[in-house]
């Protein structure tokens, strides 16, 4: 089947009548606690566009949370899942092998920054990948505490959702959680309370502090850092953090894990977002993109920290499932051959100067940040901007509105709840591109100029 036609069309209200209708069923049907960013129901979608139920094409500014790299039916990734689902759905690696798993921790090994000894080892979803790292680098450390960041994401399992930052809707309630996780501030530059030219060395002081004064060095088995924070809001640390935590860790024999879920394989316009620093992790964790769709994720890193677990020690009935495989492999190919990483490239190209334009003293828009394909608004109430930056969370809700009556699929994420997110996929067209920002800028003109909420 070709990809849907490239071209925003609304046919219906967004949702339509027949999404309404699904919506309403599914209420009363799944759980509450399963929230959804636009009752839209999905009949096909591809390259840059979601086509609903009611035959609307809507601009596709999520890619399912960065998964749908390639879009969302790629011809190839469609045709090695086809080919693979003929040949064997299952067998469990653990049991017995096939080819394509050894072919995946093959690749990832090769693209993952630096050119050390490395092994891999697949799992199905992010957290899992994110436990499984905390796990390997335990055994292989002999030291039980773990280092992370203010505003991070590391998913909804009980150790990840402790490493996780934001309390609603991820953790509330959901305690008593993972001991052994110490928090340390996020370089959160447009939040930062301190020096706005020193927020690398200070927000690295305090990351040393905590670990020297709090826990002790010898104590800490890994330090976990999204390389770009993905669901804290699309906050890029200054240059010289990475490096820094990095050297830190080498120093005193901690792992250092890049949780590169959200920010890897292409998408923020490098393979990987600790590679526009040149830092390399001593572990590296996969998922999102990685599948093309299909669950998979993996943890790749430094052979001797890898193999630090003795054989039955990781794994799982899923972890690197044939089919997820088949399709991770049309997708990395796709990555490199079509050079993804540049196509993010062009989509900031074209984005960031629209985007930027729309900051202003008096302006909702106070910040606006992000590489290639993983770019951010955030709102603030107008006239903040020099002083207390407002987080401005009905404005965000606002926008994404808009956008979603106009055909546009954005999303909202932020600690503050006050961050459009942009995560189109790194194969749209430019047209289509342009198209979406013409609406995202009249979103941001309908707030008008205060008082909204
Ligand atoms: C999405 C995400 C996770 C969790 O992945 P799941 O597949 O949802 O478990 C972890 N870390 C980051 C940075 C993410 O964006």
């Amino acid at each position: 089947m070709a990809a849907p036609a490239q071209r925003r069309i609304l046919r219906t209200a967004i949702p339509g009548p027949e999404s309404v209708r699904l919506h309403a069923a599914r209420a009363v049907t799944t759980a509450a606690g399963l929230g959804v960013t636009l009752p839209v129901f999905v009949a096909e979608a591809g390259g840059g566009i979601v086509v609903d139920v009611d035959g609307n094409h809507l601009i596709d500014m999520a890619s399912g949370i960065a998964v749908t790299s390639v879009g969302a039916s790629h011809p190839e990734v469609v045709r090695s899942v086809q080919e693979q689902v003929e040949r064997f759905t299952h067998t469990c690696f653990l049991v017995t092998e096939y080819e394509s798993a050894v072919e995946v921790a093959r690749v990832l090994n090769r693209l993952t920054p630096g050119d050390h000894d490395k092994r891999t080892a697949l799992f199905t979803t992010g957290a899992e990948a994110v436990e499984n790292a905390v796990k390997i680098a335990r055994t292989h450390t002999g030291r039980q505490a773990v280092v992370v960041l203010g505003h991070a994401y590391h998913g909804r399992t009980l150790l990840t959702m402790t490493m996780t930052s934001k309390n609603t809707p991820y953790k509330d309630g959901f305690g008593p959680y993972a001991p052994g996780i110490h928090r340390v501030p996020s370089p959160y530059g447009f939040r930062w309370p301190g020096d706005p030219d020193q927020v690398a060395a200070e927000a690295f002081a305090q990351l040393r502090d905590v670990v020297e004064t709090q826990i002790g060095p010898h104590n800490v088995a890994a330090i976990v850092a999204e390389p770009i924070q993905g669901e804290g809001g699309f906050i890029v640390p200054p240059p010289g953090y990475l490096p820094a935590v990095a050297a830190y860790a080498r120093e005193h024999g901690i792992v250092f894990v890049a949780d590169e879920i959200q920010a890897g394989l292409g998408r923020t316009g490098a393979m990987f977002a600790c590679d526009h620093e040149n830092v390399v992790p001593d572990l590296v964790i996969t998922a999102k993109a990685l599948g093309g769709g299909l669950p998979l994720s993996a943890v790749t890193g430094r052979t001797e920290i890898m193999d630090a677990v003795a054989p039955g020690g990781l794994g799982g009935t899923y972890a690197g499932n044939p089919v997820a495989c088949a399709a991770a492999l049309a997708v990395l190919r796709i990555i490199e051959d079509e050079d993804l990483a540049g196509a993010a490239r062009r989509i900031e190209e074209i984005a960031m100067p629209r985007l930027t334009a729309l900051v202003g003293e008096d302006s909702w828009v106070g910040e606006v940040r992000g590489r290639g394909a993983m770019l951010a608004l955030e709102l603030i109430e107008p006239g903040t901007l020099n002083t207390t930056r407002t987080p401005a969370p009905a404005a965000a809700r606002a926008v994404a509105a808009h956008c979603h009556r106009e055909g546009v699929l954005a999303l909202t994420c932020g600690t503050y709840g006050n961050v459009i997110r942009l995560l189109p996929p790194l194969v749209i067209g430019g047209e289509l591109l342009r198209d979406a920002l013409g609406v995202i800028e009249a979103a941001v003109a309908s707030l008008g100029k205060g008082e909204h909420a």
